[in-house]
């Protein structure tokens, strides 16, 4: 691509980030660095009607959680800002005039009170080609009334003067060519009598502005597109348009129907990238990341949301999604919710990140299950031994608890009920071996372990059992000879003597 590519995320702070919105960042993140563009962040704060404060710190912390940092935006800066539209107020009035002169758009100073009145009277009233004649505006009323009401101070909403009979198209890099009816379409506030823009002028004018020239949203902006196709063109701007591509809906695990943020209270699953409460009512929606999700296998699920590489690699890194992105294979149809699938994302990149790579992470989930890791040397070591068996972060918790800590309880009926002197004997045996002995380590454990079963006539299978639930509690963990290593000898056998007074 010769021209410099420049896309962006267009959010309205207006609560946490839906699955959807990040795989919005996502596709334009990879569009960008593939095609060696910039990505830009800019907040769609127009409407101070649905202003919720903390939406927009919690859109930084979700693309820094994510990797998916911008080029440009409030924070990063850039040569186009302001990049808050709430800060451009002054710039849009002036091409909303400019269409008014053109004759593309019109004032219109209909109360509210008047239009919930046509509202009652006329079934599915739209404000536009049919009905705005009878209407309060610059186009029905004459030239000196508009001028006596705009000298009296009137409060007046600026309008789209929408053709009532064009048949307008544009070519998606997705969907391919879609078309609409202008008759259909109502004519969009453009400005409001705040004088603040709405979404549809903001988003040309900011996109023109900011030289965008790939613009990816979610379907459901698809109805907005005529209206947007429109002011390009009026504005006299149409060679420049950016090239649109609207992904694909997420849709219900079932398929029917957008994924919303009920389904996920509903069927138990996060939808939002991090837990966010709403602060007016004090709900909190659950998150990937504090439900335990790694973000590269966040980034990797969402990308297979809609997108594949064309053969049955699931697996991607950041680099190879860079590499292999491309929009021809994004798919046209919305593409289902699985939870158990994006578990699997999870488990699969738990399995493939170094214990480095998770050190700091599995820390603070184990500190916030207040357990104090009280060698942190050790923790890569406990985490390389457990980590394939953890699907979601927090699974750490039950995994690695008994490293740092005695097991609070143990699995008593599995053990209990064959309990005798002979594996008591068996055990304080191997205790008192352990203490005397200079050497240390899993070898050495499991050789000692073996050598005294077979001198007590013991099956190996019933010691081996009981030892797991001495160190570990329950019936689970990687070999026990291993978590003997690593616990260290004193802990061992201080771990074998609290057990026996239990299991007897
Ligand atoms: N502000 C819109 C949103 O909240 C942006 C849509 C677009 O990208 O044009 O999603």
């Amino acid at each position: 691509m010769s021209e410099n590519v420049r896309v962006r995320f267009a959010p309205s702070p207006t609560g946490g980030l839906h699955l959807g919105g990040v795989r919005t960042v996502l596709f334009n993140y990879l569009f960008a660095r593939k095609n060696g563009g910039d990505f830009i962040l800019r907040i769609e704060d127009t409407d101070q009607t649905r202003f919720v404060p903390g939406a927009e710190d919690y859109i930084n912390e979700c693309l820094k959680w994510c990797g998916l940092t911008p080029d440009e935006g409030p924070d990063a800066g850039g040569e186009y800002g302001p990049y808050r539209q709430s800060e451009r107020k002054e710039i849009y009035r002036k091409y909303a005039e400019q269409l008014i002169a053109d004759g593309k758009a019109y004032y219109a100073f209909d109360t509210q009170e008047e239009l919930e009145e046509k509202r009652a009277e006329i079934p599915n009233f739209q404000y536009g080609h049919s009905f705005r004649h009878e209407l309060k505006n610059s186009l029905s009323l004459a030239p000196d009334e508009v001028k006596r009401l705009l000298d009296e101070g009137t409060p007046y909403v600026i309008r789209i003067n929408m053709p009532s009979d064009e048949t307008i198209y544009f070519d998606d890099m997705i969907r391919g060519e879609v078309s609409f009816e202008t008759a259909l379409v109502d004519d969009k506030v453009l400005l409001k009598a705040d004088g603040m823009p709405t979404y549809h002028l903001a988003v040309v004018v900011d996109d023109y502005l900011m030289k965008i020239t790939h613009a990816f949203r979610g379907e459901e902006w698809l109805p907005s597109a005529p209206v947007h196709l429109l002011l390009w063109e009026y504005l006299g701007w149409k060679e420049s348009m950016p090239q649109w591509a609207h992904l694909p809906l997420i849709l219900k695990p079932d398929g029917n129907g957008k994924l919303s943020k009920r389904d996920g209270a509903r069927l138990g699953f996060p939808v939002y990238a991090m837990n966010w409460a709403d602060p007016a009512t004090g709900e909190l929606a659950a998150g990937f990341r504090e439900m335990g999700f790694l973000p590269e296998a966040f980034n990797n699920l969402l990308a297979m949301l809609g997108w594949n590489d064309g053969t049955d690699q699931e697996l991607f890194t950041m680099e190879e999604l860079i590499e292999k992105f491309s929009l021809e294979r994004v798919s046209h149809s919305g593409a289902k919710f699985d939870f158990e699938k994006a578990k699997w994302f999870n488990a699969e990149w738990i399995k493939r990140s170094s214990s480095e790579r998770l050190t700091e992470e599995v820390a603070s989930i184990l500190e916030k299950a207040d357990i104090s890791i009280s060698n942190q040397q050790s923790l890569p070591k406990v985490i390389s031994l457990v980590k394939d068996r953890c699907v979601l972060l927090t699974d750490f918790v039950p995994q690695a608890e008994y490293f740092f800590r005695q097991p609070a309880q143990y699995d008593l009926d599995a053990v209990k009920p064959k309990w005798n002197d002979q594996k008591e004997e068996f055990f304080e045996s191997f205790a008192s071996e352990l203490r005397e002995s200079e050497s240390f380590s899993a070898a050495f454990l499991e050789e000692t372990f073996k050598r005294l079963a077979a001198e007590k006539s013991l099956k190996i299978g019933d010691v081996m059992l009981p030892f797991r639930i001495m160190l570990v509690g329950g019936k689970f963990g990687p070999t026990v000879f291993d978590i003997a290593y690593l616990l260290g000898k004193d802990e061992t056998i201080a771990r074998i003597a609290t057990a026996i007074t239990k299991f007897r």
